[in-house]
Protein backbone atom coordinates (compact mmCIF):
# COMPACT_ATOMS: atom_id res chain seq x y z
CA UNK A 1 0.00 0.00 0.00
CA UNK A 2 1.45 3.09 -0.82
CA UNK A 3 1.32 6.17 1.37
CA UNK A 4 -0.23 9.61 0.74
CA UNK A 5 2.63 12.90 -0.11
CA UNK A 6 1.72 13.83 3.30
CA UNK A 7 2.15 10.43 5.09
CA UNK A 8 5.49 9.63 3.10
CA UNK A 9 6.71 13.34 3.92
CA UNK A 10 5.85 12.80 7.32
CA UNK A 11 7.32 9.34 8.01
CA UNK A 12 10.48 10.57 5.77
CA UNK A 13 11.01 13.61 8.14
CA UNK A 14 10.96 11.43 11.17
CA UNK A 15 13.93 9.43 10.43
CA UNK A 16 17.41 9.77 8.20
CA UNK A 17 16.38 11.82 4.77
CA UNK A 18 18.11 14.05 3.03
CA UNK A 19 16.93 17.53 2.22
CA UNK A 20 17.76 18.73 -1.44
CA UNK A 21 17.33 22.51 -2.08
CA UNK A 22 16.00 22.81 -5.78
CA UNK A 23 15.80 26.74 -5.72
CA UNK A 24 20.05 26.13 -5.52
CA UNK A 25 20.52 23.94 -7.97
CA UNK A 26 18.47 25.97 -10.35
CA UNK A 27 20.45 28.84 -9.53
CA UNK A 28 23.89 26.78 -9.99
CA UNK A 29 22.27 25.50 -13.37
CA UNK A 30 21.96 29.66 -14.00
CA UNK A 31 25.28 30.55 -13.05
CA UNK A 32 27.45 28.35 -14.60
CA UNK A 33 25.46 28.75 -17.97
CA UNK A 34 25.93 33.06 -17.67
CA UNK A 35 29.35 31.49 -17.21
CA UNK A 36 30.28 30.17 -19.99
CA UNK A 37 28.14 31.93 -22.16
CA UNK A 38 31.06 34.04 -23.64
CA UNK A 39 29.85 33.73 -27.70
CA UNK A 40 26.06 33.81 -26.52
CA UNK A 41 25.30 30.32 -28.49
CA UNK A 42 27.28 27.91 -25.76
CA UNK A 43 25.18 24.88 -25.14
CA UNK A 44 25.17 23.07 -21.56
CA UNK A 45 24.48 19.53 -20.70
CA UNK A 46 23.82 18.90 -16.76
CA UNK A 47 25.53 15.56 -15.45
CA UNK A 48 22.72 13.74 -13.64
CA UNK A 49 24.26 10.05 -13.20
CA UNK A 50 24.68 8.09 -10.48
CA UNK A 51 21.13 9.38 -9.45
CA UNK A 52 22.62 12.87 -10.10
CA UNK A 53 25.51 12.54 -7.83
CA UNK A 54 23.52 11.14 -5.14
CA UNK A 55 20.67 14.27 -5.44
CA UNK A 56 17.92 12.42 -7.12
CA UNK A 57 18.26 12.37 -10.57
CA UNK A 58 14.73 12.62 -12.02
CA UNK A 59 13.85 16.14 -9.98
CA UNK A 60 17.62 17.09 -10.65
CA UNK A 61 16.90 16.73 -14.02
CA UNK A 62 13.85 18.37 -14.76
CA UNK A 63 14.99 21.28 -12.64
CA UNK A 64 18.36 21.39 -15.15
CA UNK A 65 15.92 21.62 -18.33
CA UNK A 66 13.60 24.49 -16.37
CA UNK A 67 16.46 26.51 -15.63
CA UNK A 68 18.17 26.55 -18.83
CA UNK A 69 20.32 23.67 -19.15
CA UNK A 70 20.03 22.03 -23.27
CA UNK A 71 20.71 19.12 -22.44
CA UNK A 72 21.18 15.61 -19.19
CA UNK A 73 24.08 13.90 -19.51
CA UNK A 74 23.81 10.16 -18.06
CA UNK A 75 26.11 6.89 -17.74
CA UNK A 76 23.67 3.97 -18.75
CA UNK A 77 20.73 3.94 -20.64
CA UNK A 78 18.82 2.39 -17.65
CA UNK A 79 19.57 6.28 -16.23
CA UNK A 80 17.98 7.80 -19.19
CA UNK A 81 14.99 5.62 -19.44
CA UNK A 82 14.43 6.14 -15.83
CA UNK A 83 14.57 9.92 -17.01
CA UNK A 84 12.26 8.93 -19.84
CA UNK A 85 9.74 7.42 -17.85
CA UNK A 86 9.46 10.51 -15.62
CA UNK A 87 8.07 12.21 -18.83
CA UNK A 88 11.09 14.25 -19.35
CA UNK A 89 11.63 14.92 -22.65
CA UNK A 90 15.17 16.98 -23.05
CA UNK A 91 18.09 15.31 -25.35
CA UNK A 92 19.96 12.47 -23.24
CA UNK A 93 23.23 11.69 -23.54
CA UNK A 94 24.46 8.07 -22.04
CA UNK A 95 27.83 9.50 -21.87
CA UNK A 96 29.60 5.81 -20.93
CA UNK A 97 29.93 2.58 -22.60
CA UNK A 98 25.98 1.19 -22.47
CA UNK A 99 24.40 -2.42 -22.47
CA UNK A 100 23.97 -2.90 -25.85
CA UNK A 101 20.70 -5.29 -25.23
CA UNK A 102 19.26 -1.76 -24.67
CA UNK A 103 19.98 -0.34 -27.70
CA UNK A 104 16.18 -0.52 -29.30
CA UNK A 105 15.06 0.91 -26.32
CA UNK A 106 17.54 3.66 -26.35
CA UNK A 107 16.58 4.46 -30.20
CA UNK A 108 12.92 4.32 -29.43
CA UNK A 109 12.98 6.96 -26.72
CA UNK A 110 15.59 8.92 -28.59
CA UNK A 111 18.48 8.48 -26.14
CA UNK A 112 21.93 9.17 -27.50
CA UNK A 113 24.30 6.73 -26.98
CA UNK A 114 28.31 6.98 -27.11
CA UNK A 115 30.42 5.16 -29.56
CA UNK A 116 33.87 5.43 -27.39
CA UNK A 117 35.41 1.70 -28.78
CA UNK A 118 36.44 0.77 -32.57
CA UNK A 119 33.77 -2.55 -32.03
CA UNK A 120 31.16 -0.55 -30.38
CA UNK A 121 29.26 -0.32 -33.39
CA UNK A 122 29.50 -4.08 -34.69
CA UNK A 123 27.85 -5.30 -31.06
CA UNK A 124 25.02 -2.90 -31.96
CA UNK A 125 24.48 -3.53 -35.97
CA UNK A 126 22.22 -6.55 -35.79
CA UNK A 127 19.84 -4.62 -33.55
CA UNK A 128 19.76 -1.36 -35.53
CA UNK A 129 18.73 -3.70 -39.04
CA UNK A 130 15.40 -3.54 -39.35
CA UNK A 131 14.87 -0.30 -37.65
CA UNK A 132 13.97 3.77 -39.75
CA UNK A 133 16.53 5.44 -40.70
CA UNK A 134 18.30 7.83 -38.50
CA UNK A 135 16.77 6.38 -35.37
CA UNK A 136 19.82 5.95 -33.39
CA UNK A 137 21.19 9.01 -32.31
CA UNK A 138 25.36 8.72 -31.39
CA UNK A 139 27.62 10.92 -30.55
CA UNK A 140 31.76 9.69 -31.12
CA UNK A 141 34.02 9.51 -28.20
CA UNK A 142 37.74 10.63 -28.70
CA UNK A 143 40.48 9.41 -26.34
CA UNK A 144 42.82 12.27 -25.75
CA UNK A 145 44.99 11.33 -22.94
CA UNK A 146 42.13 10.03 -20.41
CA UNK A 147 42.68 6.41 -21.82
CA UNK A 148 39.55 4.49 -20.35
CA UNK A 149 36.83 5.24 -23.18
CA UNK A 150 37.22 6.30 -26.50
CA UNK A 151 38.38 6.03 -30.03
CA UNK A 152 42.23 6.81 -30.70
CA UNK A 153 42.50 9.83 -32.89
CA UNK A 154 44.03 7.63 -35.28
CA UNK A 155 41.06 5.53 -35.26
CA UNK A 156 38.37 8.30 -35.19
CA UNK A 157 38.07 9.01 -39.24
CA UNK A 158 37.22 5.25 -39.47
CA UNK A 159 34.45 4.93 -36.79
CA UNK A 160 33.04 8.43 -38.01
CA UNK A 161 32.88 6.95 -41.65
CA UNK A 162 31.61 3.84 -40.68
CA UNK A 163 29.06 5.46 -38.49
CA UNK A 164 27.92 7.59 -41.46
CA UNK A 165 27.58 4.50 -43.49
CA UNK A 166 24.67 2.68 -41.35
CA UNK A 167 21.34 3.92 -42.15
CA UNK A 168 19.90 3.45 -38.52
CA UNK A 169 22.46 5.94 -36.92
CA UNK A 170 22.38 9.84 -37.33
CA UNK A 171 26.01 10.74 -35.89
CA UNK A 172 25.63 14.34 -34.61
CA UNK A 173 28.29 15.07 -32.24
CA UNK A 174 31.55 14.82 -31.12
CA UNK A 175 33.60 14.96 -27.83
CA UNK A 176 36.31 14.18 -25.45
CA UNK A 177 37.08 13.81 -21.60
CA UNK A 178 39.49 15.77 -19.55
CA UNK A 179 41.90 13.51 -17.06
CA UNK A 180 43.72 16.65 -15.11
CA UNK A 181 41.12 19.69 -15.87
CA UNK A 182 41.23 20.15 -11.83
CA UNK A 183 44.96 20.04 -11.15
CA UNK A 184 46.89 23.14 -10.68
CA UNK A 185 48.80 22.06 -13.53
CA UNK A 186 47.09 23.15 -17.19
CA UNK A 187 49.52 21.72 -18.91
CA UNK A 188 48.26 18.07 -19.95
CA UNK A 189 44.68 19.60 -20.39
CA UNK A 190 45.83 22.01 -22.88
CA UNK A 191 47.86 18.77 -24.39
CA UNK A 192 44.62 17.23 -24.81
CA UNK A 193 42.66 20.38 -26.08
CA UNK A 194 45.10 20.56 -28.87
CA UNK A 195 44.73 16.75 -29.90
CA UNK A 196 40.96 17.16 -30.02
CA UNK A 197 41.26 20.00 -31.93
CA UNK A 198 43.81 18.08 -34.31
CA UNK A 199 41.32 15.29 -34.60
CA UNK A 200 38.32 17.67 -35.49
CA UNK A 201 40.58 19.20 -37.99
CA UNK A 202 41.35 16.01 -39.66
CA UNK A 203 38.13 15.01 -39.82
CA UNK A 204 36.71 18.15 -41.32
CA UNK A 205 38.05 17.41 -44.90
CA UNK A 206 35.80 14.20 -44.79
CA UNK A 207 32.77 16.07 -43.60
CA UNK A 208 32.94 13.88 -40.41
CA UNK A 209 32.62 16.40 -37.45
CA UNK A 210 29.29 16.77 -36.71
CA UNK A 211 27.82 20.88 -35.56
CA UNK A 212 28.47 19.49 -32.49
CA UNK A 213 31.32 19.85 -30.39
CA UNK A 214 31.57 19.26 -26.82
CA UNK A 215 33.90 18.63 -23.48
CA UNK A 216 34.58 20.32 -19.99
CA UNK A 217 33.55 18.60 -17.06
CA UNK A 218 33.12 21.10 -13.89
CA UNK A 219 36.65 21.93 -13.45
CA UNK A 220 37.46 22.70 -17.21
CA UNK A 221 34.10 24.94 -17.51
CA UNK A 222 34.77 26.52 -14.44
CA UNK A 223 38.30 27.50 -15.99
CA UNK A 224 36.46 28.70 -19.23
CA UNK A 225 38.68 27.04 -21.42
CA UNK A 226 37.06 27.60 -25.36
CA UNK A 227 39.91 26.48 -27.72
CA UNK A 228 39.34 29.24 -30.65
CA UNK A 229 39.64 26.80 -32.93
CA UNK A 230 36.35 25.64 -32.34
CA UNK A 231 34.81 28.58 -32.77
CA UNK A 232 32.24 27.66 -35.53
CA UNK A 233 30.87 24.80 -34.19
CA UNK A 234 27.95 24.66 -31.52
CA UNK A 235 30.20 24.29 -28.48
CA UNK A 236 28.54 22.15 -25.47
CA UNK A 237 30.17 22.07 -21.51
CA UNK A 238 29.44 19.31 -19.42
CA UNK A 239 29.10 20.47 -15.86
CA UNK A 240 28.18 17.87 -13.40
CA UNK A 241 29.71 18.52 -9.74
CA UNK A 242 29.74 21.86 -9.49
CA UNK A 243 25.74 22.36 -10.53
CA UNK A 244 26.10 20.51 -6.91
CA UNK A 245 27.86 23.26 -5.53
CA UNK A 246 30.76 21.31 -4.76
CA UNK A 247 34.16 21.83 -5.32
CA UNK A 248 36.16 19.57 -8.14
CA UNK A 249 39.52 20.36 -6.29
CA UNK A 250 41.48 22.16 -3.76
CA UNK A 251 43.32 23.69 -6.80
CA UNK A 252 39.99 24.54 -8.40
CA UNK A 253 37.59 25.83 -5.79
CA UNK A 254 33.82 26.38 -6.36
CA UNK A 255 33.18 30.03 -6.92
CA UNK A 256 31.04 31.78 -4.03
CA UNK A 257 28.04 32.21 -6.14
CA UNK A 258 27.18 28.18 -6.19
CA UNK A 259 25.26 27.03 -3.40
CA UNK A 260 25.19 23.18 -2.04
CA UNK A 261 22.25 21.57 -2.57
CA UNK A 262 22.32 18.70 -0.05
CA UNK A 263 21.90 18.43 3.40
CA UNK A 264 21.50 14.90 5.01
CA UNK A 265 19.89 15.02 8.45
CA UNK A 266 18.84 12.20 10.98
CA UNK A 267 16.99 12.37 14.41
CA UNK A 268 18.27 11.17 17.77
CA UNK A 269 17.48 7.94 18.55
CA UNK A 270 18.13 6.41 22.46
CA UNK A 271 20.20 8.84 24.31
CA UNK A 272 22.48 7.49 27.39
CA UNK A 273 24.94 7.96 29.28
CA UNK A 274 28.43 5.80 28.32
CA UNK A 275 30.28 5.25 31.69
CA UNK A 276 34.19 5.96 32.12
CA UNK A 277 36.12 3.18 30.62
CA UNK A 278 32.99 1.78 29.12
CA UNK A 279 33.12 0.74 25.33
CA UNK A 280 30.73 1.54 22.24
CA UNK A 281 29.91 0.01 19.14
CA UNK A 282 30.85 -3.18 17.19
CA UNK A 283 34.77 -3.74 18.76
CA UNK A 284 34.41 -1.31 21.86
CA UNK A 285 36.77 1.33 19.36
CA UNK A 286 36.12 4.05 21.50
CA UNK A 287 36.43 3.60 25.42
CA UNK A 288 35.36 6.52 27.09
CA UNK A 289 37.84 8.22 29.08
CA UNK A 290 34.89 10.00 31.47
CA UNK A 291 31.30 9.76 31.86
CA UNK A 292 29.71 10.78 28.06
CA UNK A 293 26.34 11.75 27.03
CA UNK A 294 25.87 9.38 23.38
CA UNK A 295 22.52 9.63 21.16
CA UNK A 296 22.15 6.47 18.85
CA UNK A 297 21.39 7.67 15.06
CA UNK A 298 19.37 5.66 12.75
CA UNK A 299 22.32 5.90 10.09
CA UNK A 300 25.16 3.79 9.06
CA UNK A 301 27.13 2.53 6.01
CA UNK A 302 23.34 0.74 4.35
CA UNK A 303 22.14 4.35 4.03
CA UNK A 304 26.07 5.73 2.53
CA UNK A 305 27.55 7.16 5.58
CA UNK A 306 30.91 5.51 5.09
CA UNK A 307 32.47 2.99 7.69
CA UNK A 308 35.98 5.17 7.78
CA UNK A 309 33.98 7.53 9.28
CA UNK A 310 34.39 5.64 12.58
CA UNK A 311 35.98 7.74 15.00
CA UNK A 312 36.91 10.27 12.58
CA UNK A 313 33.57 11.95 11.33
CA UNK A 314 31.34 14.52 13.11
CA UNK A 315 27.86 15.45 12.98
CA UNK A 316 26.05 18.87 13.91
CA UNK A 317 23.35 19.03 16.70
CA UNK A 318 22.03 22.46 17.66
CA UNK A 319 25.34 23.98 15.71
CA UNK A 320 27.72 21.96 17.84
CA UNK A 321 30.56 19.23 16.61
CA UNK A 322 29.19 16.32 17.95
CA UNK A 323 31.52 13.36 17.22
CA UNK A 324 30.84 10.09 15.89
CA UNK A 325 32.34 7.62 18.52
CA UNK A 326 33.00 4.10 17.89
CA UNK A 327 32.28 1.96 14.54
CA UNK A 328 29.79 3.18 12.33
CA UNK A 329 27.37 -0.31 11.72
CA UNK A 330 25.04 -0.90 9.07
CA UNK A 331 22.04 0.60 10.27
CA UNK A 332 23.04 2.59 13.27
CA UNK A 333 25.84 4.87 14.89
CA UNK A 334 26.58 6.79 17.79
CA UNK A 335 27.97 10.45 18.52
CA UNK A 336 29.19 12.02 21.11
CA UNK A 337 26.25 14.74 22.38
CA UNK A 338 27.93 15.58 25.87
CA UNK A 339 28.10 19.41 24.69
CA UNK A 340 24.35 19.45 24.36
CA UNK A 341 22.13 21.25 26.69
CA UNK A 342 18.82 18.80 27.23
CA UNK A 343 19.23 16.34 24.20
CA UNK A 344 15.78 14.57 23.54
CA UNK A 345 15.24 11.89 21.63
CA UNK A 346 13.64 12.80 18.28
CA UNK A 347 16.36 15.92 18.42
CA UNK A 348 17.66 16.65 14.35
CA UNK A 349 20.96 16.20 13.54
CA UNK A 350 22.85 17.31 10.35
CA UNK A 351 25.26 14.86 9.37
CA UNK A 352 26.18 16.49 6.25
CA UNK A 353 25.92 20.04 5.27
CA UNK A 354 27.38 23.25 3.79
CA UNK A 355 29.91 23.84 6.92
CA UNK A 356 27.72 26.32 8.76
CA UNK A 357 26.86 25.34 12.33
CA UNK A 358 29.68 23.12 12.28
CA UNK A 359 28.38 20.62 9.93
CA UNK A 360 30.33 18.58 7.69
CA UNK A 361 30.58 18.77 4.84
CA UNK A 362 30.57 16.24 1.61
CA UNK A 363 35.12 17.58 1.50
CA UNK A 364 35.64 17.33 5.03
CA UNK A 365 34.26 13.34 5.04
CA UNK A 366 36.29 12.82 2.02
CA UNK A 367 39.20 14.60 3.56
CA UNK A 368 39.04 11.99 6.40
CA UNK A 369 38.67 8.97 4.43
CA UNK A 370 41.05 9.81 1.88
CA UNK A 371 38.77 9.86 -1.36
CA UNK A 372 36.65 12.41 -3.08
CA UNK A 373 33.46 14.12 -2.37
CA UNK A 374 32.04 13.04 -5.28
CA UNK A 375 31.74 9.55 -3.63
CA UNK A 376 30.58 11.23 -0.62
CA UNK A 377 27.31 12.46 -1.72
CA UNK A 378 27.01 9.35 -4.56
CA UNK A 379 27.25 7.00 -1.92
CA UNK A 380 23.50 8.16 -0.25
CA UNK A 381 22.00 5.04 -1.04
CA UNK A 382 18.07 4.93 -1.96
CA UNK A 383 17.52 4.16 1.87
CA UNK A 384 17.56 7.71 2.41
CA UNK A 385 14.16 9.74 1.83
CA UNK A 386 15.13 12.46 -0.62
CA UNK A 387 13.14 15.83 0.46
CA UNK A 388 12.77 18.38 -2.50
CA UNK A 389 12.44 21.84 -1.40
CA UNK A 390 11.51 24.66 -3.59
CA UNK A 391 10.53 28.37 -2.38
CA UNK A 392 10.71 27.07 1.33
CA UNK A 393 7.91 23.93 0.36
CA UNK A 394 8.29 20.48 -0.49
CA UNK A 395 7.77 19.60 -3.79
CA UNK A 396 8.39 15.84 -3.86
CA UNK A 397 9.92 13.17 -1.83
CA UNK A 398 11.68 10.01 -3.29
CA UNK A 399 12.15 7.07 -0.82
CA UNK A 400 11.67 3.55 -1.71
CA UNK A 401 7.65 3.98 -3.07
CA UNK A 402 8.75 5.71 -5.29
CA UNK A 403 8.87 9.36 -6.17
CA UNK A 404 5.56 11.67 -4.98
CA UNK A 405 4.96 14.76 -6.61
CA UNK A 406 3.13 17.28 -4.03
CA UNK A 407 -0.45 17.08 -5.73
C1 LIG B 1 30.96 12.71 -15.10
C2 LIG B 1 31.30 13.32 -16.39
C3 LIG B 1 31.21 14.71 -16.57
C4 LIG B 1 30.93 15.66 -15.42
O1 LIG B 1 32.07 15.74 -14.59
P1 LIG B 1 32.11 16.69 -13.30
O2 LIG B 1 33.51 16.62 -12.84
O3 LIG B 1 31.15 16.13 -12.32
O4 LIG B 1 31.70 18.04 -13.74
C5 LIG B 1 31.43 15.21 -17.85
N1 LIG B 1 31.73 14.38 -18.88
C6 LIG B 1 31.84 13.04 -18.74
C7 LIG B 1 32.19 12.19 -19.91
C8 LIG B 1 31.64 12.47 -17.49
O5 LIG B 1 31.75 11.14 -17.35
Amino acid sequence: MVGSFAERLVSAVAGTHAVINLDAYASNVQVMRNRLRKRGDELMMAVVKANAYGHGAVMCARTAIDAGADWLGVARIEEALQLRNHGITAPILVLGPFNPTLIRKAAEHDITVTIGAPDALDRILPALEDLPDNSLNVHLKIDTGMRRFGVMPDEAAEVARELTETPAIRYSGIFTHFATADAGDESFLVEQQKRFVETIYELIPEGLVPQLVHFSNSAASLRGTLPAELQHFTVMYRPGLALYGMSPSGDVPIPKEFHRVITVKTRLGRVFKLQRDEGVSYGLSHVASAPTMCGTLPIGYGDGLNRLLSNRGWMSMQGRRCPIIGRVCMDQTVIDINTISNPQSGDEVIVLGDGRANTMTPEDAAAKIDTINYEVTTAILPRVPRIFMSYEEVVAVEDLEGLIERG
